[in-house]
């Protein structure tokens, strides 16, 4: 836990947020400024910076990520129609919070991956 990271506080139930799926190991809540009707962010409950240190350190802990973010598309009913699974890693990604996180995002057509 770290104390001045935005995600472990919402693990520690410091800040609300509004949680869609729960494991031992893992949390998932939905994003706070939605970029899709189906957008929920994915965490593993430890504090790891990003995927490429998490996966480093704990793939085991990776995987419990990704079978979390199968259970939300699933849960969340955007597995027939597809969804897109992202992690932004660093700085050109565009990564705003340094506590991994898988973004679910889905529920409409979702366009091009990238933009120009
Ligand atoms: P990223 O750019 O990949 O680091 O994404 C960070 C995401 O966290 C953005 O989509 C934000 O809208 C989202 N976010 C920031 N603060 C909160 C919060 N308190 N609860 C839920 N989502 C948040
Ligand atoms: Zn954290």
């Amino acid at each position: 836990m770290d104390p001045d990271c935005l995600f472990c506080r919402i693990v520690a139930k410091e800040i609300p947020a509004t949680v869609v799926h729960e494991t031992d190991t893992t949390l998932a809540f939905r994003d706070i400024s939605p970029k899709a009707p189906v957008h929920v962010l994915v965490i593993p409950k430890a504090h790891h910076p990003d995927v490429v240190t998490l996966s480093r350190a704990d793939p085991a802990l990776a995987a419990d990520v990704l079978a979390s973010a199968t259970a939300v598309a699933d849960e969340q009913g955007v597995l027939a129609d597809g969804f897109r699974l992202i992690f932004n890693n660093g700085r050109w990604a565009g990564q705003e919070v340094f506590h991994v996180h898988a973004h679910v995002l889905g529920g409409r057509p979702l366009g091009p991956m990238v933009s120009a």
